[in-house]
C-alpha cells in the first residue's frame, strides 16, 4: 500500500475503544473462521453469534479497521450498489423491488446495533444528495419518490434554488434532497464497538495474524505464520486487501482509490454555515464529492479522481482544492490530516456474496465499490442467513453473477480509467451529470 494512503486517519486519532487482540499462536478448532477484521468480517461474525454460533474465530492481518472500514467518510447513505439497472436482467422486476426494499434497512441495522450494545460511535441523522443542474434535479425528484415509497415515515424533502442553503452552505448546488434516514457515523468506533460485542458473545479475535494459506475440504484449515484454525465453514472478508490468496474471487474485482481530508476544529458559526443540519452530503455525479461534519466540529471531505486513475502526490492539497470549489470561504482553514484507501469494485458495482462453486462451505463477501458502511451491514446480515439456515434474500443477492476482470493487476489503472470514462459518459443519460 502506498504510504501516503496509510497516513494517520481522523478515525485512528479519535478512537474511543482501546481494544487489543492477541496474535494467533496455536492450532485451534472453530465452528466458523472469518478472514478480515473490517465491517464485513466483524458484522457477519456478529450476526452469526446472534444466530447462536459461539465458537467463531476472526483473523485480521494487521489491526481491526486497518482497511476501508477505518478510512472512509463515515457516510450512511441509502441503498446498496450504484446502479440497480445493471443487475435488473439477472434478478427480474420482483427481485429488483426486493433488493430496493432490503437496501433501505442499512441505517436502521446500524442504529439498532448501536442501541443494543451501547456503542459510542457519534451516529447522527441527516443526509443530503446534491445536484448542480436541472438534469440532476430531475433525478433527485425521482429519488425522492422512490425513497418515500419504501420509507414513508422518514422526513425526505427536496429543496431547490435559494432553499438549498437551509441544508448546505454552498452556492454551487441548485438542488438538495434531504433524507433524514441517512446520516453519518464514526466508522472505526462503530467497528470496535461491534468487535467488543462480538467478543462478548465468546468469539475469538486475533490481530497481526495474516492468513498465508488455506486448505479447503469438509473442514477448512486456515494457516497463519504461528498457528492454524480448523473449521467446517469459513468466510473471505478481505475486500480490496485480498491480494490474490483466493484467485476465484480476487479476479472479480479491481481497486480504484479515494482520498480524504480532515480540517482543524472549526468555530460553531462556521460549522453552522457549512452544515445547518450537521449532516453528511454527497453530490450525485458518477464520481462524487462527499463530506460531513464531525462531533469535534471538523469537516471531513473526500473524493476520487474523476477520470484518470492515479494517486495524487499531495493528498492534502488535492482534496483541499476540491473542498474550496464547494466552500471557497474555507481558504484560511488548516488541513490537519489526509489519507486514502482502495475502493474494491466489481464490473457491475454491486456487492458480491456467495460461496465458492466447488466448496459450498467457503463463503465470501466483497466489492462495495466505495459504498460499504451501510451496505456491509445489510449484506452481512443476509450473508449470515446464507451461512446458517438459508434465506430467500440470500439466494437473491448471491444469484447476481460477477464477471472476471481480465489482467486486473497488470492493467489496473487502464481499466479503472476506462471504467470511470464509461461512468462519466453514461452519467449523462442516467441524469447524474
Ligand atoms: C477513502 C475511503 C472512503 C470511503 N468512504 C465511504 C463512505 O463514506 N461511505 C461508505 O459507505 N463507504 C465508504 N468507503 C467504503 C467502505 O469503507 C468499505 O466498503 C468497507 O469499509 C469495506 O469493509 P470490509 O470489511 O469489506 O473491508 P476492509 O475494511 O477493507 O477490511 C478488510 C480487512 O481484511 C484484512 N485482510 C486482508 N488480507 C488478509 C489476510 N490474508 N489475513 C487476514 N486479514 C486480511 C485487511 O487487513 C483488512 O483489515 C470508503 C472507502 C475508502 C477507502
Amino acid at each position: 500500500m502506498n504510504t501516503k494512503l496509510d497516513s494517520l486517519t481522523y478515525y485512528a486519532a479519535t478512537k474511543k475503544y482501546d481494544l487489543r487482540f492477541p496474535t494467533l499462536s496455536e492450532d485451534i478448532d472453530a465452528d466458523v473462521v472469518v478472514i478480515g477484521g473490517g465491517f464485513s468480517g466483524i458484522n457477519t461474525a456478529l450476526e452469526l453469534a446472534e444466530h447462536g454460533i459461539r465458537n467463531i474465530v476472526v483473523l485480521e492481518a494487521k489491526h481491526l479497521g486497518y482497511g476501508g472500514t477505518g478510512r472512509n467518510g463515515g457516510q450512511i447513505m441509502a441503498g446498496i450498489g450504484h446502479d440497480l439497472d445493471a443487475i435488473a436482467k439477472h434478478v427480474g422486476e420482483d427481485g429488483l423491488k426486493e433488493i430496493f426494499r432490503i437496501s433501505n434497512l442499512g441505517a436502521s441495522i446500524i442504529r439498532d446495533r448501536i442501541d443494543k450494545y451501547g456503542i459510542d460511535a457519534d451516529f447522527r441523522n441527516g443526509y443530503a444528495y446534491l445536484g448542480f443542474n436541472s438534469r440532476q434535479e430531475k433525478t433527485l425528484r425521482e429519488w425522492e419518490a422512490s425513497f418515500r415509497a419504501v420509507d414513508p415515515e422518514t422526513e425526505i424533502q427536496l429543496y431547490t434554488g435559494q432553499e438549498v442553503r437551509k441544508v448546505v452552505g454552498s452556492d454551487v448546488y441548485g438542488s438538495a434532497l434531504l433524507h433524514m434516514g441517512g446520516g453519518h457515523v464514526h466508522s472505526l468506533n462503530l467497528l470496535l464497538g461491534e468487535a467488543q460485542a462480538l467478543a462478548g458473545h465468546g468469539a475469538r479475535i486475533f490481530e497481526n495474524s495474516p492468513v498465508l494459506d488455506v486448505e479447503y475440504g469438509d473442514r477448512v484449515t486456515v494457516r497463519t505464520a504461528m498457528g492454524s484454525v480448523r473449521a467446517p465453514k469459513m468466510l473471505w472478508a478481505c475486500n480490496g486487501f485480498l491480494n490474490g490468496l483466493e484467485p476465484q474471487i480476487y479476479r472479480k474485482t479491481v481497486n480504484t482509490y479515494a482520498f480524504q481530508l480532515c480540517t482543524e476544529p472549526l468555530p460553531d458559526e462556521l460549522i453552522e454555515r457549512i452544515s445547518p443540519i450537521r449532516g453528511a452530503y454527497s453530490d450525485i455525479r458518477p464520481i462524487i464529492d462527499y463530506y460531513r461534519v464531525t462531533n469535534e466540529n471538523r469537516l471531513l471531505f473526500g473524493s476520487a479522481t474523476a477520470l484518470l486513475d492515479y494517486i495524487p502526490g499531495d493528498l492534502k492539497a488535492w482534496n483541499r482544492s476540491l473542498m474550496l470549489k464547494v466552500f471557497p470561504y474555507l481558504k484560511d482553514v488548516n488541513i490537519d490530516l489526509a489519507w486514502g484507501g482502495p475502493l474494491c469494485c466489481g464490473a457491475n458495482l454491486f456487492p458480491q456474496i456467495g460461496s465458492l462453486p466447488q466448496h459450498p462451505n467457503v463463503f465470501y463477501v466483497q466489492a462495495y465499490a466505495g459504498f460499504g458502511v451501510t451496505p456491509s451491514h445489510i449484506v452481512c446480515k443476509v450473508l449470515a442467513e446464507g451461512m446458517t439456515e438459508g434465506s430467500a434474500r440470500y439466494d437473491l443477492l448471491s444469484s447476481v453473477p460477477h464477471v472476471d476482470i481480465f489482467a486486473k493487476d497488470q492493467l489496473r489503472a487502464v481499466m479503472t480509467t476506462a471504467g470511470k470514462a464509461w461512468n462519466q459518459l453514461s452519467g449523462f443519460w442516467k441524469g447524474r451529470r
